[in-house]
Parts: structure tokens; C-alpha cells; sequence
């Protein structure tokens, strides 16, 4: 059973050769297992539920028949917001909150037929890129529990890769989805800003962040987003798909332009993950595909800009946790100045506290032009380079993570090359355009990812591109659900 993909687990629920309580049932139990080891599990869980939901999900055609997606469980990122769940994202200032609602994702996929297995670990309100940064403590990569699973979605991840859950939601910021996914040797797609709600989303940087599917294969994300997408009037910056998401079905690439960029390719890459790369660009040609050497002058100053804009939009919306309104407060301070502070103080981890005073400073009066200003400026010089890339090919392709999964505690010293993670990632988010990422390739053993970036909305094409990628490199990820 822990071998199907969730499409397939989906079909054998509706054929009726498989029960949906039997499917959740056992990979609630691998799941609570995992919970239950502690320190010896990969710790991808906050939350696994004790049962599957009482009532198996009905179409909402309201003809009885059973939903799409089939009672299939799925394990949601900690910080989507579900009724009565806790919802931390990673946070102690967020211990054992229950919010009263649920994200409109979330609620979308219940409606279409998934049920909630568990929340998952991440990063502290989603800043990190190795799950060294939860409150509830790192998470381990399934390849090697020496190693990070990547982040800030890093429990999804390994929990998909390790067959605890058949998929997961995740969210992206600036590669929070395709970095785990991309370390974890699954596949994680960011799509366009603004195609999926973000409401019941605990906020990092809004203008950046949006959620994703994590799954084993590329029909799988295809199947997720179709029931994630679409506008919601509770986030006025979401809007209609223009299209349905179909399931993909190219096997060939002919007469597909893929560009690839030499500023994210090039230098700073590790040799096993730049085999991995022109090899695959080597399987892209054989299917059809032209391969394009493109530029992106401005990629190079994407993680500055990324550094000073999410945490300038993250310092203020983390401005609500102030000990009244939710979640913990500081206990014996003298008067209301010291509970806010005391409470901050306590509740936040040390890079949360990092970005939060970075951005406040980069929006403080004097400075707000000569850093907040100019990252914008330089964003929309990203977004232009993206948009004249896609003058002359259709797909952007990159290693999805310089380097494969490196230690546990390798890089928590420095922040800095902690930031390096997301060298290839980020500008996607600047530029607000999707990208996936499949795994293509093991270096040392460990999966190397390929990222596939398009133009705004071309979901369906490059979902299609990464399916006939993904059947040609067939990659094999078991021995991570061994
Ligand atoms: N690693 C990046 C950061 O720490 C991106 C995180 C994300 O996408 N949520 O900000």
C-alpha cells in the first residue's frame, strides 16, 4: 500500500479494491510511530491524528459518490491553520495554539476528499533551509539521519520521502518547497503567486510566500494543485487559475526550448550536482528538447534582495505575537511594556529574532530607500530579466540546491552559507513565477534535484516537461521509504 502513489491510492479507493480507513490507518501508524520514537525517528511530525475523519468525504455533486481525491491522507506544514489542530508553525510563542479555522487550502482538499493525517515540523515561521530552526527540534533526512532534510517545509519532505505520508503541503518563500523536496528526492512544486489562497496561512513575507505540493511523483503534485488552486475572497491577492490543472502525459520534449542560465549553474555549484545537472540536460536533448544557454544578470543580487525584503515583511507581520492575542505570555512581568517584550524574548528562536531586527531596521525611517526601496527595485530588474529569458525559451532550467544535504549543525554557525541554499531559488520567488523541482540524480548517494521554472500560469506546460523528464530519468527513491 505504502508503495502506491497518492493517484493510484485515489483510483484502488474508488475501484473499491482498497478501503480508505485501511489506507489511512496504516500510514497513520507509520506516522504516530515515528512521532512516538522521539529522538529516534526522523521527527517529522507535530501532530498525527488518532483516527481516520468519521465521515468518508462525499463529492460535492452531491450525488453520493465519493470525492476525488478518495479519503487519501495528507500531511499538512504545521503553519496551515486547521480548527482545533495545533497550528505552531515551528514556533514556542506559538505552543498548543488552536485556531478557530482552517486554511482555505486545507479546507479545499478536505472537500476534495483528503484527510488530515498530521501537521508537520518546519522551520520557525518558515525561515530556515534545514529544519534546524523548529521549536519542537530538527527534523532527519530519511537518505541519511546525519543530514538535513532541507527546509523550512523540511518535515513534509522527509515525511513524503520516507513513506510516512503518500503527500504533503508545504509552502515556499524563497525555496521552502523545492530545496527539502530537491534534498529529500521527491518532487515540490511552487506554483505562481497568487494561484493558491494563502488565507489561515501563518504569514512569513506575504508577498512572497505560497503554498505547494510535496509528492513522489509529478502526476501526484498535478493532482494536489488542481484542488488547491483558485481565488478566495479572504486574500485579495489570489486569483482565478485560468485553466484546469490536467494530469500530465508528454513523453517527449520536441521542439521544447529549455534555457539554462549560466548564473545559476555555474559557479558555487558542487561537482557531484553538476554532473547530475548536465546529465540530465544530456536526457533533455535526447527527448527532443533544444537547450539554450541564457542570462540572468540580475539573479546574482537575488538573495541580497530576498534578505532584506522578507524579513523587512516578516518583522511586521510577526508584530501580532505580543503575548495578548495568542499562544504564550510571559508569566510575572511587572507591567504591559515587559509581558511584550518577556514574551517575545522567550517565544522566539535566535533567527527568528535575527530577521525580525534586519527587518525593522530596513524599514526604519532614514533607511527605508536605501534598503527596502532599492531591493525592489532590484526585484523587478529580476522579474524583467525572467520576462525577456521567456522571449526566446519557453523553461528556465537549474540544479534546485547548489549542494546535495549536508550535516546536521554543518551550517547553523553561519548564516550566511545557510542563506547560499536558496542561491537558486530565490529569484523564482522574486519574480512571483512557478517552478518545480524533481529529483534527478544521486551524488554520494544523496539526491540531487533539477529545477523547472516558466513563465506565470505555465503550470500545465512544465508539469508536463518535468513528466516526460521524470519517466525518462526514472529515478528510484525507495530506499528512503525502506
Ligand atoms: N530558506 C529561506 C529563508 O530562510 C526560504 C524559506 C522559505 O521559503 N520559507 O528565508
Amino acid at each position: 500500500m505504502i508503495e502506491l502513489s497518492a493517484f493510484d491510492a485515489a483510483a484502488a479507493v474508488r475501484d473499491g479494491s482498497l478501503s480508505s480507513g485501511e489506507l489511512f490507518e496504516a500510514y497513520r501508524a507509520r506516522a504516530a510511530a515515528d512521532r512516538a520514537a522521539g529522538e529516534d525517528g526522523l521527527n517529522c511530525f507535530t501532530w498525527v491524528a488518532d483516527s481516520a475523519p468519521d465521515r468518508a468525504p462525499a463529492s460535492a455533486s452531491g450525488n453520493g459518490a465519493p470525492a476525488a481525491l478518495s479519503g487519501v491522507p495528507l500531511a499538512v506544514k504545521d503553519l496551515f491553520c486547521t480548527a482545533g489542530v495545533p497550528s505552531q508553525s515551528g514556533s514556542r510563542i506559538l505552543a498548543g495554539y488552536e485556531p478557530p479555522y482552517t486554511a482555505t487550502v486545507v479546507e479545499r482538499l478536505t472537500e476534495a476528499g483528503t484527510a488530515l493525517l498530521g501537521k508537520t515540523n518546519q522551520d520557525e515561521f518558515a525561515m530556515g533551509s534545514s529544519n534546524e530552526n523548529s521549536a519542537f527540534g530538527a527534523v532527519l533526512n530519511p537518505w541519511d539521519r546525519t543530514r538535513v532534510p532541507g527546509g523550512s517545509s523540511g518535515g513534509s519532505a522527509a515525511a513524503v520521502a520516507a513513506g510516512l505520508a503518500p503527500w504533503a503541503l508545504g509552502t515556499d518563500t524563497g525555496g521552502s518547497i523545492r530545496q527539502p523536496a530537491s534534498l529529500c528526492g521527491i518532487v515540490g512544486m511552487k506554483p505562481t503567486y497568487g494561484s493558491v489562497s494563502r488565507y489561515g496561512m501563518i504569514a512569513f513575507a506575504s508577498s512572497l510566500d505560497q503554498a505547494g505540493p510535496l509528492t513522489r511523483d509529478v502526476r501526484d503534485a498535478a493532482l494536489l494543485l488542481r484542488h488547491m488552486v483558485g481565488q478566495d475572497a479572504c486574500d485579495a491577492t489570489s486569483l482565478e487559475f485560468p485553466e484546469e490543472i490536467a494530469l500530465p502525459s508528454a513523453e517527449r520534449l520536441d521542439g521544447v526550448r529549455v534555457g539554462v542560465p549560466e548564473e545559476l549553474s555555474g559557479e558555487g555549484i558542487e561537482p557531484g550536482v553538476s554532473e547530475a545537472f548536465q546529465a540530465t540536460l544530456a536526457r533533455a536533448r535526447e527527448l527532443g528538447a533544444e537547450v539554450h544557454d541564457v542570462r540572468l544578470p540580475h539573479a546574482p543580487h537575488a538573495l541580497s534582495a530576498y534578505y532584506v525584503l522578507a524579513p523587512a515583511e516578516a518583522s511586521s507581520n510577526l508584530a501580532r505575537y505580543d503575548g495578548v492575542r495568542y499562544g504564550l505570555r510571559a508569566a510575572d512581568a511587572d507591567e504591559l511594556l515587559d509581558m511584550y517584550t518577556r514574551t517575545r524574548h522567550d517565544g522566539f528562536g535566535a533567527e527568528v529574532k535575527r530577521r525580525i531586527m534586519l527587518g525593522t531596521y530596513a524599514l526604519s525611517s532614514g533607511y527605508y530607500d536605501a534598503y527596502y526601496g532599492r531591493a525592489q527595485r532590484v526585484r523587478t530588474k529580476i522579474a524583467e530579466d525572467f520576462r525577456a529569458a521567456f522571449e526566446t525559451v519557453d523553461f528556465i532550467l537549474t540544479p534546485t540546491s547548489p549542494t546535495v544535504a549536508f550535516e546536521l549543525g554543518e551550517r547553523t554557525g553561519d548564516p550566511l552559507s545557510m542563506y547560499l541554499s536558496d542561491y537558486c531559488t530565490v529569484p523564482m520567488s522574486l519574480a512571483g513565477i512557478p517552478a518545480i523541482s524533481i529529483p534527478c540524480g544521486l551524488s554520494e548517494g544523496l539526491p540531487v534535484g533539477l529545477q523547472i521554472a516558466g513563465p506565470a500560469f505555465s503550470e500545465n506546460r512544465l508539469l508536463d516537461t518535468a513528466h516526460a523528464l521524470e519517466r525518462a530519468l526514472s529515478f528510484d527513491g525507495s530506499a528512503a521509504r525502506a
